[in-house]
């Protein structure tokens, strides 16, 4: 698809479309290797209610690599100290984020804080600009390669000409579909509700799944004082639990955590209380053509278990940017796609891995008969036994493990 605005013209070395984790992240990165660079965001603020707030281990260590500890804690976070899943009131497994050699845990922080101190890092740059709100709609396209983008902020057209356009533009990735590019997209067979309650003080900063049969809870700690609750529903459910009302959805999870019954019989007063998650998963063989790259949720969206999202997001960022940046050295033109091809499969196998836990994990939970949810709970007790339980987790929970932040930037 070609299409010329008639709008104003910028040009840039790199538009990168879309404000999330992997987006501001890569952004930033570009502009302080010296790179002329243009971040797009379609929303005017940096609320995102309900988004990924857990950061993996792994991404916060890159943080502190990065040098963004100091601004992170200056906002404020929770470390995580660990994950317990529990069944029949019972804890059958337990992981203690404390006990891995990696040397840092998950954090949760809202996404405002995360991608605000992106910006605030990148506003120094000069060579650096940020449009929003600022929507892609279409790719300008010659001969075959990507030359750029056309935005529409407010009622002006923009053409953004660059020699690469990163899409970073999150799960329904609009520069995805304008691409071309093929993507698997697979519906899991069941969908997300998510909502927030106030803390009690004595919850401590552990995360929680509850499973009863075939429906479960995910509680994590949230900043400050908060928990964030998913709720899973059949796919397409939202219309069933509205019809049966808010207070059989409120029943429903008092059955499966009793300890949160009272606390959401006096929070959740209307269904704005809640936010709707359709889970999907969308894989890509390719994720780049001559002059255009996808990033982050835009090429492999993945289910909430085990909150990775913003991981990938971020080191789909810090693999790239080295990328990228020798790239528009060498290249005079469009950057061509071809140059991402062996980042694009290290980047595919993480993700590969993630998604295949995902899926046994769903698989596990979804298990509603008597013999497979006794199966469930064995394998899991199992597990918990294993001496050498955090060394295969450690290779699924703190991926990448390859090489540091600085290493792969020398490699570059
Ligand atoms: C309810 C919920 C809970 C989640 N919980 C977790 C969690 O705890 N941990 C975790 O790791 N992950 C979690 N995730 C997933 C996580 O939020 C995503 O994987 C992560 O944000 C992906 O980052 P991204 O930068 O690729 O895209 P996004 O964060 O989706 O950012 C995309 C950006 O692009 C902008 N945009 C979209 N279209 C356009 C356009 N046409 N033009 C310009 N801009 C555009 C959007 O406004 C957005 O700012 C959760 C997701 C949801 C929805």
């Amino acid at each position: 698809m070609s299409e010329l605005g008639t709008g104003r013209v910028m040009r840039t070395d790199v538009l990168v479309v879309g404000s999330g984790p992997g987006g501001a992240l890569l952004a930033h990165l570009l502009a302080r290797a010296g790179v002329d660079v243009v971040l797009a965001e379609k929303q005017s603020t940096l609320e995102r209610s309900f988004r990924g707030e857990t950061i993996a281990a792994r991404s916060v260590l890159t943080l502190r690599e990065l040098g963004f500890e100091d601004s992170l804690r200056e906002h404020g976070f929770i470390e995580m100290t660990g994950i317990g899943q529990w069944e029949r009131g019972r804890r059958v497994m337990h992981i203690d984020y404390r006990r891995f050699p990696i040397g840092a845990v998950p954090i949760d922080i809202p996404q405002p804080a995360l991608i605000g101190a992106f910006l605030d890092a990148s506003a120094e740059y000069a060579n650096f600009t940020y449009l929003s709100p600022a929507t892609l709609t279409g790719l300008v396209e010659e001969q075959g390669q990507v030359r750029g983008a056309v935005l529409r902020t407010g009622d002006e057209r923009v053409q953004v000409r660059a020699r690469l356009v990163v899409g970073a533009d999150g799960r329904f990735s609009k520069t995805r579909k304008l691409s071309g590019l093929p993507a698997d997209v697979q519906q899991m067979e069941r969908d997300f509700l998510w909502f927030k309650l106030p803390r009690p003080h004595e919850w401590g900063h552990e995360g929680n799944l509850v499973a009863l049969r075939d429906r479960h809870l995910v509680i994590l700690p949230a900043f400050p004082d908060l928990l964030r609750v998913g709720y899973n529903l059949p796919k397409r459910g939202l219309a069933d639990a509205r019809a049966q009302g808010l207070e059989a959805f409120k029943a429903g999870i008092g059955e499966i955590a009793p300890q949160l019954a009272d606390l959401v019989q006096e929070h959740i007063t209307s269904w704005k209380d809640t936010s709707f998650l359709e889970i999907f998963t969308a894989q890509m063989q390719t994720w780049s053509r001559d002059g255009l790259l996808l990033v982050g949720d835009a090429a492999h969206t993945c289910t909430p278990i085990l909150g990775q999202g913003v991981n990938l997001a971020i080191q789909d960022a810090v693999y790239f940017a080295p990328v990228v940046v020798r790239a528009l050295r060498e290249q005079q033109q469009a950057v061509p796609g071809r140059v991402f091809d062996e980042v694009v499969a290290e980047r595919r196998a993480h993700k590969a891995r993630v998604t295949r836990f995902q899926r046994l994990q769903e698989d596990a939970l979804s298990r509603s008969s008597t013999a497979g949810t006794v199966l469930r709970r064995a394998r899991l007790r199992t597990i918990d036994r294993l001496p050498f339980k955090y060394r295969m987790l450690d290779r699924l929970l703190n991926a990448p493990h390859d090489m540091s932040t600085e290493d792969r930037y020398a490699r570059a």
